[in-house]
């Protein structure tokens, strides 16, 4: 939609956009074509979209797939696109908070959304942490969080979110977005990411929960040694200071590094050699 129809739609429902629901809606036509050609969409695909506003997405998605399902808060908003979009019968339009709608039933499926700022980081770990994990997302979000979802070790945005994210995908930054380019213009930069789900997962499932633990009390005090941090932190499978020191080696790292000094590979040999350590390798006669 134009930015003229755009507030138009926006003064016939008497709807002054909310701030908490992160109502800043897309009126920029080529950027919603870069979105939706991020998702390398297909005619079989079922798709989910997060927050379908007025429809900026969803009317360029329902040309090219089976299925869009689309999870919308705000009923006005539901209504608004009933009427829109009311005879398209690849549309099914669910009126709930997508922090609580059951995902598993719409599987298999992509994501193509642009999040709604307050809750765009626990809605991307509700969808990464789901048992039916999405095997692509395009989603726009602040430029922040899409910062330290690809960020490098060593770097203030490296944390539990990039490593809770890369564990399962592969992540690229693919586009900032100004603020012009939405209705009210948002305080910040926005960025799109896409991930693509990795082909094999990169932990047996037995470590995903250790791992997820050592990591969160790495970087619960990212500015601690792990050899201080992790015996003390209530992880459930508890390590001394030697055990941590001595997985440290194996790993390759020093005995006195910090959480963000260690890729997500080092991350994962980590746990291993934390819950189940090689045997020591026999010592020559
Ligand atoms: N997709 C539209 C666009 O690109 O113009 C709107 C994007 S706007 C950034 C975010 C949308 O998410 C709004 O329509 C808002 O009402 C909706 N929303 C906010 N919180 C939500 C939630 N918890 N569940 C579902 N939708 C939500």
């Amino acid at each position: 939609m134009t930015p003229t129809e755009t507030r138009a739609a926006l003064e016939r429902l008497a709807l002054q956009p909310s701030k908490a629901m992160g109502q800043n809606f897309l009126v920029d036509r080529n950027i919603a074509y870069l979105i939706v050609d991020a998702a390398g969409l297909h005619s079989e695909d079922t798709v989910l979209e997060i927050g379908p506003g007025l429809g900026a997405l969803t009317e360029l998605m329902l040309e090219h797939v089976a299925r869009v399902v689309a999870v919308e808060k705000d009923g006005r908003l539901c209504e608004f696109l009933r009427e829109r979009f009311g005879q398209r019968q690849q549309l099914q339009l669910i009126h709930a908070d997508a922090l609580e709608f059951d995902f598993v039933p719409v599987a298999p499926f992509k994501v193509v959304a642009n999040l709604p700022y307050a809750v765009a980081t626990p809605l991307l770990q509700r969808l990464v942490d789901s048992p039916a994990r999405p095997r692509r997302m395009v989603l726009t979000v602040q430029r922040e969080v899409a910062d330290r979802l690809v960020a490098k070790p060593r770097t203030k945005d490296y944390g539990a979110l990039t490593l809770f994210t890369q564990l399962y995908y592969e992540v690229r930054r693919e586009h900032i977005i100004s603020p012009r380019c939405f209705i009210p213009p948002p305080a910040i930069d926005s960025a799109v990411v896409s991930l693509r789900l990795a082909p094999h997962p990169l932990l047996e499932p037995a470590f995903e929960a250790p791992f997820k633990e050592y990591v969160r009390a790495g970087f619960g005090q990212r500015r601690k040694m792990l050899r201080g941090v992790l015996p003390k932190s209530t992880t459930r499978v508890a390590v001394t200071v030697d055990q941590v020191e001595a997985a440290l080696k194996r790993v390759g790292v020093l005995p006195t590094a910090r959480g963000e000094e260690l890729s997500l590979a080092q991350w994962l040999l980590l746990t291993r050699e934390l819950v189940a350590p090689a045997p020591a390798e026999p010592k020559q006669p």
